[in-house]
This record gives structure tokens, sequence and C-alpha cells, in this order.
């Protein structure tokens, strides 16, 4: 968990990380939200500073408009009123909101999107998921559940999805599916002798590949930043992982601009760090794939994973301005 005391200008005047502890369960990882809350407000009243509101985000499905954290995967999140909750907990205003939504209000108002009035926030990590954000506003559809870009379908038959679909974007593109997929294939190319490949075609995998591997311990898969690594240096499995993946991702915001029209797609989560080998083929995928479209500036992240407490932040101060209060 990102946490700060953030001042109305966005800046950070205090910031704690701590340990989300999913692992205990829905109540215990809400418990620990609300102390840390508790926590942020007297350590702000102790600086001699005015707590005037408290923003939270948190994945999965988010009802903003009622305050309720209504599904999360991996936080186990089934209809919480987490708004009331924290402003029970800290007598402060509440807001909640969406982690992506978050990250990509703040990369709009404070980060790589500033003063651009179309922006779409693609978060790329070990899913992948966007927020469209129109004068630095981020839209969250009628159920909460806008910008699922990741399961959009790109390759049909494709890897199985965690949402249950073959071929799901994020199960192409996502950084964790692009370490996945790569072990995979490495794995089996090792394993096979003749320097018959993970295709099946003899001589598909070069000589750097993939005898030499060192695979990481105890079954674990590579990270997608080994992979762009490897490929860069000439690792043709790694290569060709790399491309399919960047390819996959053009297609998912060619689909994007189709739709939304933006000036800018702002990229951000863990695959953004691989810089120019992700952006520079990736600029050249989209420019192919865009017909009639104004083709939209591809840019990195520059608030990095305190994004989305940043957002929270903003949305707080937002939810004051509201005619009626938020919470
Ligand atoms: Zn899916």
């Amino acid at each position: 968990m990102k946490c700060a005391l953030v001042r109305q200008d966005g800046a950070v005047v205090h910031a704690e990380r701590h340990p989300t502890g999913a692992e205990r369960g829905p109540a215990a990882v809400v418990d620990t939200i609300l102390d840390v809350a508790e926590g942020l407000a007297g350590k702000a009243r102790a600086d001699g500073r005015t707590p005037v509101a408290c923003g939270i985000g948190v994945p999965g499905l988010v009802d903003e408009t009622a305050g309720v954290a209504v599904w999360s995967a991996n936080l186990g999140f089934r209809h919480v009123p987490l708004r009331e909750l924290a402003r029970d907990r800290t007598g402060l205003p509440t807001a909640l909101g969406h982690d992506v939504r978050l990250g990509g209000l703040a990369e709009s108002r404070l980060g790589a999107g500033r003063g651009v009035a179309h922006v779409l926030f693609v978060a790329v990590g070990t899913g992948i998921a966007a927020a469209h954000l129109v004068g630095g506003s981020a839209t969250a559809g009628a159920h909460g559940a806008a910008g699922e870009l990741g399961h959009i379908l790109v390759r049909p038959g494709g890897p199985r999805c965690g949402c249950g679909r073959p071929g799901c974007l994020e199960a192409v593109a996502s950084a964790s599916a692009i370490g996945r997929r790569y072990t995979a294939l490495a794995r089996s190319a090792a394993l096979s002798p003749g320097g018959v490949g993970a295709s099946g075609r003899p001589g598909s995998v070069g000589a750097t590949t993939p005898r030499t591997v060192d695979f990481p311990p105890g079954g674990a898969a590579f990270g997608a930043a080994e992979v762009a690594d490897r490929a860069a240096a000439g690792d043709e499995l790694a290569g060709r992982v790399w491309r399919e993946a960047v390819e996959a991702l053009a297609d998912g915001l060619a689909t994007a601009q189709a739709l939304f029209d933006v000036e800018s797609m702002v990229i951000g989560g863990g695959l953004a760090r691989a810089g120019a080998r992700l952006f520079d083929p990736l600029r050249s995928a989209l420019r192919e794939r865009i017909t009639f479209h104004r083709e939209p500036r591809l840019v990195a992240a520059a608030l990095g994973d305190e994004a989305g407490c940043l957002g929270a932040a903003l949305l707080a101060f937002d939810s004051l301005e509201q005619p009626w209060p938020c919470g």
C-alpha cells in the first residue's frame, strides 16, 4: 500500500508504504487501510497540518458513486463499503476510487498527460488496464468497469486469460504473460534435443538460445525486463515473444484509439520501464495499424508507482468541491 499526505497542489509532504498482506483475508486488509488512514490523519495533525479529506484507491470493480469496493480478485473484496468505513474512522470526508483510474487522474493532471485534454492511461503490469481521461476526469462506466483494455480479444484461440477466455490482450502482452510465455518456450526448447525450437521447426531458435539459459530457481518465470534484455542481446526466442507482445499491445491500442480518439496515450506499469525497447517498436506497430484515425502520442508515465496514491488525494480534493458531500 502506497500512502501519503498530499497538499492541495499535489505536493507530497509525507509518504509511507505498508504491506497489503492480502493472504490475511479481506477483513484484515480493510483494518490495515483504516489504521493507516487514521494514522496519517494523526500524523498530519501532530505536524501542525489540518487534514481535510481522505482518498482511497483499490483494484477491481469499484462503485465510486456509492463508495463501495464491489469486487477484487486479489484482495477478496465483496461489496465493502470502504468510503463509509474510512469516513467513520477518520472523521473526514472520504472518496473511494479505482487504482488505475486514479493513476490516470494523477498522470493527466500532474504527470505525463499534463496539459493534454484527451488522455488514455494504460497500465501494463501483471495485468493490463486503462483509464480514459477527458479534461482531467476519468470515466468510470455505468458499472465501474470502464477501461478493462486487458480483456479485449486480440488473439482468438490464444493463451487463456485469468478471466477464463482465451486470447485476451493481457494474456499475451502483460508483463507477467511475457515472462511466462518466454519461460515456457525456453524450457521446452532446452528440453528438446537437436535444436528444434519451440515452434517445432528445426533451426527456428538461434545459437544463443535457449540452451545457455539459466532458468530462475523453483520453477519461477523470467520477468518481462529480462525478456526485453535477452531480446536486445540477440536471443531469438526472447525477440519473438517480445515482438508478439508488442504487436498484440499495438492491436489493443489501435482499438482503443478507434474508440477514444485521444491525443496522448500514457503507458505506465512495469512494462513501461523497458523504455525505448518497448516504445520504439510499439510506435511503429501502432503507426502500421492506424488508417484514418490520428496517431496518438505514446509517452511513458512520469509518476511511477505513486501515481495511484496521488490520484486518490486528487479525487478526495475533488469530492470536497461536489455540490453534494461525497461521504
Ligand atoms: Zn480476459
